[in-house]
């Protein structure tokens, strides 16, 4: 729809005609809608829009659980629970090893808000093929590209033996597969790290998945296990300030913390 907006700059109160309470949603288009999918995608638009309320004051930045717009961490709980107690302990998850950007990912994977083609087949986004973009051999969804996939499967196993960790992931979903991770390790602060390094691990899955789908980069597993522990180490130094573990006792699998 975005290339089809005679005017891509325009601004949210120029697409719309205030009628009393009711807006009315319009802007031009630079030709007509003219395949059955396109007028789908304008149908969807709309049913989006129709929940929009539109205020006359200037934009800002607000979270959707509160009619104040701030944010808090206890918001962000608060928002865990209402999803369901049953999956409230697997949720909960929030490790200040990893920056907030993994934490915000975990938890919107485990809620399955990823923008994995199931999800978007399912709001009725138009795809070329809704296939895992790694693997090619079935349906994307959060759990398959984060734990069943073949990828997935190679990266997770290499994990396990750097971290001397029993293999996990046989299935299921990622929170499971993160809760069996640190399910075998008895030290609280290994746990927390390993917890991490799971955390980061889903991450890098979910990056490498991006350069393929908007970059056409083609990733390999060698890579993703690199990037997890040069980036795992560069937090260990700088977020959890351990400057004694070196770069040769981090990769040896060394991690006695
Ligand atoms: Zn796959």
């Amino acid at each position: 729809m975005f290339n089809k907006a005679k005017n891509k700059s325009a601004k949210v109160n120029e697409c719309y005609v205030k009628i009393g309470d009711w807006i009315s949603w319009s802007w031009e288009l630079s030709e007509g809608l003219v395949s059955i999918n396109e007028v789908k995608e304008f149908e969807e638009l709309m049913k989006l829009l129709q929940f929009v309320r539109i205020k006359e004051e200037d934009d800002r930045w607000g979270w959707s659980g509160t009619t104040k717009g701030g944010f808090n961490v206890k918001m962000v709980r608060e928002e865990l629970e209402w999803a369901g107690a049953d999956q409230v302990e697997y949720l909960r998850i929030w490790n200040n090893w990893d920056v907030p950007k993994v934490n915000v990912f975990i938890w919107r994977a485990g809620l399955g808000r990823l923008a994995t083609s199931d999800n978007l087949q399912r709001r009725g986004v138009h795809m070329e093929s809704y296939s895992c973009p790694v693997c090619g051999t079935t349906m994307e969804s959060t759990d398959h590209l984060l734990v069943s996939c073949s990828f997935a499967r190679v990266v997770w196993g290499q994990v396990c033996v750097w971290l001397n960790l029993p293999l996990v992931g046989n299935g299921g979903s990622i929170m499971e597969l993160l809760h069996e991770l640190v399910s075998s390790v008895k030290e609280e602060k290994r746990k927390k790290m390993v917890q991490a390094i799971g955390m980061l691990t889903s991450w890098c899955l979910w990056m490498n998945r991006n350069n393929k789908v908007f970059k056409r980069i083609a990733g390999s597993e060698s890579k993703v296990i690199d990037e997890v522990k040069e980036i795992s180490y560069m937090w260990l130094k700088y977020r959890v300030m351990m400057e004694s573990v070196s770069w040769e006792m981090w990769c040896r699998g060394n991690l006695v913390v």
